[in-house]
Formats: structure tokens, sequence, C-alpha cells
């Protein structure tokens, strides 16, 4: 999508059915992590200063953590959390994401939670460009690697 779009749900049916799609959504992913570090670990745990891994097995070691980088980065992006992180203002609510309407945002090429667009908006009062979100974008990037290479 090249344009935001925000979307809104306000028939209770239609709000629970996406809240348990998420949560189905966000349950697979999570299964799917776990499985693919877990084998990322045994090749991991074989190595030590007696014993490399084999040409087959570094490549397969590759092929997995390229696997689960792109199923991290397509999760981050997803409709399931908010593009903005660990900086999202919903997480210090009690509010779940997962209940959240969202909007698709193209300039992070993710989805934000309502209450961050709406305090991004009002911030700007609606002159959001690129380089007022810049600062933001990047510290959020930060943080992301920084918990992804400590497994939080
Ligand atoms: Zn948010």
């Amino acid at each position: 999508m090249k344009s935001k779009k925000k979307i809104v749900l306000i028939n209770p049916f239609l709000v629970r059915l996406r809240r348990n799609l998420r949560a189905i959504l966000k349950e697979a992913y999570f299964v799917e992590i776990n499985h693919l570090r877990a084998l990322n670990q045994l090749y991991i745990d074989k190595i030590t200063p007696d014993y490399k891994l084999s040409s087959s097995q570094r490549k397969r070691r590759r092929y997995i953590s390229r696997k689960e980088n792109e199923l991290m980065a397509s999760y981050h992006r997803s409709i399931l959390v908010c593009v903005f992180g660990p900086l999202c203002v919903t997480t210090e609510g009690t509010s779940d994401l997962l209940d959240m309407d969202k909007v698709w945002f193209p300039f992070f090429d993710g989805w934000m939670c309502l209450p961050c667009y709406e305090h991004i908006i009002k911030r700007k009062q609606m002159h959001v460009t690129q380089e007022d979100l810049e600062p933001s974008f990047h510290i959020t990037r930060l943080l992301r690697k920084e918990f992804e290479d400590n497994n939080f």
C-alpha cells in the first residue's frame, strides 16, 4: 500500500473476530520463530574449539538464520504490532495491541496503532513529514536491533 490507510472496526462481533484471528497469527509466529531459534541453537551448541560445522551445516544454519530474520521482519511490520515497537504509547498502558485499530503507514512500511498515530498527528498538527519522523524511526530501529540481538 502506497498511502495511509486507517482500519477501524465498530461492530463488536468483528472486533472479537479480529482479535481472535490476530491471536492465532501471533501464536503461529511465536511457534515458528521458537522452532527456528531452537534449530539454530542446535548448530550453535555443536560448535566448539575442536569442532567446526561442515559446509552443508553452515549452509543450513545460514538458511535458518535468514528465515528467522525474514519472519521477524515480517512480524514487526505486521498488523499484530505497532511499528513503534518499544516506543509505542499503547505499551505504556494496559491496552492490548491485538484489540487496537491500526493505521498503515507507508513511510515505516508497517502498521501503527491508533493512539500512536493520533499522538503524532496531534504533536505535528497535521504536518507529518518524513524528516519529522526520521529521529523516532532511527531510535526504533536501534532499539529493535538491540532487542533482537539480546533475544528479548
Ligand atoms: Zn503504538
